[in-house]
């Protein structure tokens, strides 16, 4: 993992003291179970800030600023492979049928971005792929599954 110079508003430098004063030399292996514990029994994407023995200082319960499950974010879907994947399904929606070739055009995507999310829909059969298709030739075709 890369560190930066700050994490939430907290120098690195400060986290790293603060971890190596917590750290017990002797189990630096249970310190990381615990966390992991903490993490998934605890502070989870909803946390159980009634049971968690970290309540006492924790900045998030105390400025009112518990994360909320809601407060989980999908990634931006913008330019994204769901996107991608939306693209090629509606091109297919139009027409019999159509080659890598035309779906990259009309996509507005690279064809080898547009080869991958036809290969994927067809693992989902929503779309039916030929073997030129499926090895991402630009004339391979590929047409709605049903
Ligand atoms: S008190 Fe803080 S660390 Fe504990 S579960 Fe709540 S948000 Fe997480």
């Amino acid at each position: 993992m890369a560190f930066g110079t700050e994490s939430d508003g907290v120098p690195v430098t400060a986290l790293r003291e603060m971890a190596e004063r917590w750290l017990d030399p002797d189990a630096p292996g249970d310190w990381n179970q615990a966390l992991m514990d903490l993490g998934r029994e605890v502070c989870r994407p909803r946390p159980r800030c009634a049971v968690c023995p970290l309540a006492p200082g924790c900045a998030f319960l105390r400025n009112g600023a518990v994360p909320r499950s809601s407060a989980r974010r999908q990634p931006p879907f913008e330019g994204s492979f769901r996107q991608l994947r939306g693209r090629v399904m509606r091109v297919l929606r139009e027409r019999p049928g159509a080659s890598l070739r035309l779906l990259a055009s009309e996509s507005g995507e690279p064809l080898e971005r547009v080869a991958a999310a036809v290969v994927a829909l067809a693992r989902e059969d929503l779309v039916r792929a030929g073997p030129a298709a499926l090895a991402g030739r630009p004339q391979g075709r590929a047409r709605l599954a049903g």
